[in-house]
């Protein structure tokens, strides 16, 4: 058969992927996406974002049932029915995944089920399933394969399903492990901590840094950590993993040492998460045939345009340099789209928030105060707790805070930390004054509805900008 030409093919079908594909094909494009799983959304919908926010969602009711409805006047015993859970997060992936379908017959981008290579510039092929496979032209081409799960760095790992697990199993346990050690205190690892904790696990969490969420603002970091102990969850910072054991008759053990050196030790449990980072994904993708060059860390090297080394090839999402999350992916997906279709297009990394789905949530943008010290700028912080915000009272959350860093001289808004119940949607209107280039005045000017948690912005944006909040 006749191989169709294409203005566009991308592989790759996650947040980055179908994203960019649909938007290509809003703009008027021939688009085709490429995808090995057998259903669209990539990592995100399927394994990573999606599942994880649903076992969030309902582990996080499950808990406070037990724990907090009683102070609001609700006797409950609750009683988990962990089958149902997943069933509620599997209902989930598959209504976002099966609308991520809907969406490419809707804007006419032609799906393909199978594994995507690049034969030469401007070819790629689909091997599929059954063993057929085809070759589609294409004008220009898009990588978006994302990312894989890494292992620990000197440590011989082998992943199973149910005794030494990645995330893509953390999401599908059988049964509430009676103990579970994390390795890697990030937002994977804690999340997915949460999760297991709240169901009834006795949960460990072994770091090598010495705090937890990595490159996100100390402060909030150790607010944050102090919260998940209260919760129950055990640290063990800055001890470096050198070794984890699954045991034959069930269960396995997590060596480790100070990273700073001296006397190693062991502890046992019945589910090791090993949640490390992920690494960029290119697996037989045929990069070398066409000359498409990565960098030291086997990621996609781009210019500022997103093109590879090679002309009519570009890369975005979790396969190139940055963070790895679904939103900067779609970003960059999108200004992509519209670059390929002639429009001027970037995107503004500096506004990209981050945000850790627990309870507390904690969320992110711009700046943190050890960046700014580091650059030698001068900044302003205004602070305001949820402790004295009416709603957060009303809803018995008023564990955290606002922070805001400015600009000493300007008060422009240089950066955004939340610690504190809905942070992850509280964030968006500092990431959005930050996009116009405003100042914590501007959202102490802004009137904010009373009663609502978004008070607290405002407050710590008029501790930024006047000195002195209203509330406290
Ligand atoms: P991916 O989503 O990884 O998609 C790449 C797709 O390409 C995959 O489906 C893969 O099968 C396919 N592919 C690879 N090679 C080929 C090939 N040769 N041919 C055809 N198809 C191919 N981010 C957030 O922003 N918020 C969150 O709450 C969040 N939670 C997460 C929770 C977990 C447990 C995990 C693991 C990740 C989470 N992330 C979250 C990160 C997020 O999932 C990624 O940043 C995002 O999926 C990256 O999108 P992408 O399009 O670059 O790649």
């Amino acid at each position: 058969a006749d191989t169709p030409t294409y203005d566009l093919v991308v592989i790759g079908s996650g947040p980055g992927g179908y994203v960019c594909a649909i938007k290509a094909a809003q703009l008027g494009m021939k688009v085709a996406c490429v995808e090995k799983r057998k259903t669209y959304g990539g990592t995100c919908l399927n394994v990573g974002c999606i599942p994880s926010k649903a076992l969030l969602h309902a582990s996080e009711r499950f808990h406070e049932a037990g724990h907090h409805y009683a102070e609001l006047g609700i006797k409950v015993s609750p009683e988990l029915d962990l089958p149902a859970m997943m069933s509620h997060k599997d209902k989930t992936v598959k209504s976002n995944v099966d609308g991520i379908a809907y969406l490419f017959k809707k804007n006419k981008v032609d799906g393909y089920i199978g594994t995507g290579s690049i034969e030469a510039q401007g070819s790629v092929k689909v091997e599929k399933d059954d063993g057929s496979s085809e070759t589609l032209s294409a004008r220009n081409i898009v990588i978006a394969t994302g990312s894989e799960v890494s292992g620990i760095p000197g440590v011989d790992l082998t992943f199973d399903a149910d005794t030494i697990v990645s995330s893509d199993w953390a999401i599908a346990l059988e049964r509430v492990p009676e103990t579970m050690i994390i390795v890697g205190g990030g937002v994977i690892g804690l999340e997915l901590g949460s999760v297991w904790s709240r169901l009834g696990a006795k949960v460990t969490v072994v770091e090598y840094l010495d705090k937890v969420l990595g490159p996100m603002d100390g402060e909030l970091s150790t607010s944050f950590q102090k919260l998940l102990v209260k919760q129950g969850i055990t640290f063990k910072l800055g001890a470096k993993v050198t070794g984890v054991e699954k045991h034959e008759g069930g269960g396995a053990s997590v060596t480790f040492e100070p990273a700073k050196g001296g006397d190693s030790e062991t502890l046992e449990a019945d589910v090791v998460l090993v949640a490390t980072g992920r690494r960029a994904f290119t697996q037989n993708l045929g990069l070398e045939n066409a000359g498409v060059k990565t960098d030291d860390r086997g990621r996609v090297e781009i210019d500022e345009h997103f093109k590879t080394s090679v002309d009519g090839i570009y890369a975005i999402g979790d396969v190139v340099r940055g963070a790895m999350l679904a939103h900067k992916a779609e970003d960059e997906g999108v200004a992509l789209a519209e670059q390929l279709a002639g429009q001027s297009a970037h995107v503004n990394y500096d506004a990209i928030p981050s945000v850790v789905y627990t309870a507390p949530e904690v969320a992110s943008v711009g700046k943190t105060e050890e960046e700014l010290k580091k650059a030698g700028i001068e900044y302003k912080v205004g602070k305001f707790p949820f402790m004295a915000n009416g709603r957060a009272r009303a809803m018995l959350a008023t564990d955290g805070f606002v922070k805001m860093l400015v600009d000493a001289k300007t008060d422009k808004l240089l950066g955004c930390h939340i610690l504190g119940a809905q942070a992850g949607d509280l964030i968006v209107e500092a990431g959005l004054i930050m996009e116009f280039g405003g100042s914590a005045e501007d959202i102490a000017l802004t009137s904010h509805a009373h009663p609502s948690l978004s008070e607290a912005m405002r407050e710590a944006a008029m501790a930024a900008a006047y000195g002195k909040p209203i509330h406290i």
